[in-house]
């Protein structure tokens, strides 16, 4: 097996601002796995916040040892060796599952989302964000999220019934809430939540800091909208001690290290009576591709990425009326420029 990887800078299409930070665009690291003559493809997204970048993916990229990959691929091993080479690394490891997912599919003759028994039937409409802006372009990131059934709002600043209802003069498609830890009081954000409810908010994320469980806590007690954890959620190990904080959570295939693990996260969950989003960082098509196989098992997708970028290496996902139409191609069904 050859493994290849090179660094990209996605461009993103507006300037990503949340309740903490802004920027214009994401470093990717796009990595490639080959084996009998098929390719499989995958992809670390490694947003500032998350703690990679292209030289911590480098450095991990450069421990690892090829040879390991025997197909049929042992997955579960596979995750516990990429965890022994380093803790943390959630994004490139992620990478690495990608890659060997799509190359399975393909060595299998299969797509991916049959192999982990998805139904395309139940495919959730997938959201589009509108990130905090000024009013002006709050109201072109609106008319961009045409044809979409769901869009999400970046919450977490004072201005956000502002917002809202600057969105809601134009449109009264669904939303959902991300609040990226950007309240701070419990009765206030009780107070949001019933009146985003009556705006027609569907779930709100990450309300409170992710170290307040109580307060989260308190506040999934009272809400009449889902409270869903993201931020407090990365991996498997998190999801015990989250069932007593939040609705539900927000599985990410940048924070579980991979497809692999999210599986088992939303496998997990479900015994747990937790909901699931199934979320994304800026992605291109290809880790988008590898969440949508999985995304059929979830309440709610938010697999945006390619549609708010400007330089996705790869043809864009195939989505109609909103909703990602899974390919019958073996793998990810990722298709080349
Ligand atoms: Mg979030």
């Amino acid at each position: 097996m050859k493994l290849t990887y090179q660094p990209f800078e996605l461009a993103l299409r507006h300037p990503f601002t949340i309740a903490k930070y802004s920027r214009t665009s994401t470093p990717i690291m796009l990595v490639q796995l080959e084996h009998e003559g098929q390719t499989g493809y995958g992809e670390a997204s490694m947003v500032p916040y998350m703690g990679e970048n292209p030289e911590s993916a480098v450095a991990f990229l450069s421990k690892v040892d090829v040879g390991q990959f025997k197909f049929p691929f042992d997955f579960g091993a596979i995750v516990d060796y990429l965890d022994n080479l380093a803790p943390a690394n959630p994004a490139i490891k992620a990478a690495i599952d990608i890659a060997l997912h799509d190359l399975e599919g393909k060595l299998l003759g299969k797509p991916c989302w049959k192999i982990l028994g998805s139904k395309p039937q139940l495919m959730p409409p997938t959201s589009f964000t509108i990130g905090i802006d000024k009013p002006e372009a709050v109201l072109q990131k609106v008319k961009e999220a045409a044809g979409f059934k769901v869009i999400k709002v970046k919450l977490g600043r004072d201005n956000d019934k502002e917002l809202i209802q600057i969105i809601r003069s134009v449109t009264d498609v669904p939303f959902y809430v991300d609040a990226n830890q950007g309240w701070t009081d419990r009765q206030q954000s009780l107070d949001m939540a019933c009146w985003l409810q009556e705006q027609g908010a569907l779930l709100i994320e990450q309300p409170m800091l992710k170290t307040d469980k109580e307060g989260n806590a308190w506040l999934t007690a009272h809400s009449p909208l889902p409270i869903i954890g993201d931020e407090a959620v990365q991996r498997l190990a998190d999801i015990e001690q989250a069932k007593d904080v939040y609705h539900g959570i927000n599985v990410k295939l940048m924070k579980s290290a991979g497809m692999f693990e999210a599986k088992r996260m939303i496998d997990k969950a479900r015994k747990l009576g937790l909901k699931v989003l199934i979320g994304c960082m800026s992605e291109t098509s290809c880790a988008s591709l590898a969440a949508a196989a999985l995304a059929p098992q979830c309440d709610w997708m938010d697999i945006d990425g390619p549609f708010l970028t400007t330089n996705n290496p790869y043809r864009p996902p195939h989505i109609v009326g909103g909703t990602y139409q899974l390919s019958d191609a073996p793998g990810l069904g990722l298709q080349l420029k």
